[in-house]
């Protein structure tokens, strides 16, 4: 379909636009990923409540980055290369590397919080679920996902903490694991082969993470200790963890690794799950539709249900041009998923792909959720403006502009406008309140921003 083509290029020219705007030297990307964020939520929920923490106010966010790291910023956020994921032997090591981010939190050594720290840091969460399409429609860098701007985004190559600071947050990150009734073995076992890999020649993963939590042979000997005496020391791996994290590092080398490195992983011969889900991606990625969609066919033979198996298949028909055949899958994929946001977003992406009117009411239901539901996806919002625009609303169209200013900083645009929103809608709405809230809150962030040139 010749005409359909352009449509999902546009959108990735689009992207690609807003990251040359928004995005500076030093740049890293967020990785959003529905089934990779659940896994991430459901691992840490145990020992963010063990922390004395609340599983709503913490979140762990995936990095693209291939070397091996995690740190903490911005009050309540842990940043895990996706790296980390690809070396750690088990879904337990890396809820270790977890449990001792938690005890950087909890011991304070990371004192800023909320927007002070963003400034600070130069670290917002900004993102574009785009992901594959635009790596599909030749958008390269911008198909890694999103955007982290700022000066120091490379945070934890800054960040060091002191000895004293490492040993009590070890104490702190073993308290945690063993209140939540984990296993300690995985910790230390990450500890041990983060001091292997700093002796080894020739790895080929570098190994930030002991730059910014140096490891000592006396650590590893005191936490040892611990861990072995607690009750939970030979309490067996969670086996839903484990196999959702195999799946979960098989997705993350298809999609990360070059293809050609993917595919020797995961030969033909492979035909497990992981091996058709890494193929799936690193096929779709080198321009193979064919295989990809063959790869994307077994896994929902396998498992016809499972929500992350059909939202491959619907992405992979999606960016290959057949918005009209993805349609199926992405539904049958938002509703397993309870209308995971960025699962939704696809969906409503696929919608507005098939240039059918028809489709844009259900469209601007699945978005409308995603946007309720998300508050780091801009993408969402350029695609609900599209469905606005498309059906003749040009206040939520701008409405929706607004939104996604705002969320990316551009506080002109945002007040702007809302300003042209606030005056088509009909007032005292909830969509025209919002508008006024972002009217107030851009206006005020410019004076401010004025001030601080002064
Ligand atoms: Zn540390």
């Amino acid at each position: 379909m010749p005409l359909r083509r352009p449509a999902v290029r546009f959108v990735a020219v689009a992207t690609l636009t807003c990251l040359a705007w928004a995005q500076p030297a030093k740049a890293q990307s967020i990785l959003r990923d529905a089934e990779t964020e659940m896994l991430l939520a459901d691992m840490a929920a145990p020992l963010i409540t063990a922390a004395g923490l609340r599983p709503n106010d913490v979140r762990v966010v995936l990095i693209n980055d291939d070397s091996i790291n995690a740190f903490v910023a911005g009050g309540q956020i842990v940043y895990m290369h996706s790296g980390t994921l690809q070396a750690a032997k088990s879904a337990n090591e890396v809820q270790g590397v977890i449990a001792h981010e938690l005890g950087h939190i909890t011991g304070g050594h990371v004192s800023l919080s909320g927007r002070g720290a963003q400034e600070a840091t130069g670290i917002t969460i900004l993102s574009m679920v785009l992901g594959l399409a635009a790596m599909a429609a030749g958008a390269g860098e911008a198909g890694a996902g999103v955007l982290a701007a700022g000066q120091q985004a490379a945070m934890g190559k800054y960040l060091a903490f002191s000895r004293q600071q490492e040993a009590s947050t070890d104490a702190a990150g073993t308290k945690y694991l063993i209140g939540a009734g984990i296993t300690g073995k995985g910790y230390l076992n990450f500890f041990k082969t983060m001091q292997q890999m700093e002796y080894r020649y020739g790895i080929t993963r570098k190994v930030e993470y002991m730059l910014s939590h140096p490891v000592s042979s006396e650590r590893v000997a005191a936490i040892s200790e611990t861990l072995q005496a607690a009750p939970s020391w030979n309490k067996p791996l969670n086996q839903d963890w484990e196999t959702r994290f195999k799946r979960v590092q098989a997705k993350l080398d298809g999609y990360l690794l070059p293809p050609q490195q993917a595919l020797q992983k995961y030969p033909e011969s492979d035909q497990t799950i992981e091996g058709h889900y890494a193929r799936a991606y690193a096929y779709h990625r080198s321009g193979y539709p064919q295989k990809a969609d063959a790869e994307a066919a077994a896994l929902v033979k396998a498992k016809p249900e499972d929500p992350f198996f059909l939202e491959i298949m619907g992405q992979i028909l999606l960016e290959g041009g057949k918005p009209q055949a993805a349609l199926a899958p992405l539904r049958a994929a938002t509703q397993g998923s309870r209308s995971n946001p960025l699962i939704a977003t696809t969906f409503g992406h696929a919608l507005i792909a098939t240039e059918d009117k028809a489709n844009l009411k259900e469209a601007e239901q699945v978005l409308r959720i995603a946007v309720a539901r998300d508050d780091q996806n801009p993408f969402a919002w350029q695609q609900l403006g599209t469905v606005y625009d498309r059906t003749g609303d040009g206040a939520r169209a701008a409405l929706a502009t607004a939104e996604r200013a705002a969320m990316m900083g551009d506080d002109r645009t945002a007040a702007i406008s809302a300003g042209y929103a606030m005056a088509g809608i009909p007032q005292n709405t909830p969509d025209w309140i919002r508008a006024q809230d972002i009217s107030m809150t851009s206006r005020h962030a410019l004076e401010d921003g004025k001030r601080k040139r002064r």
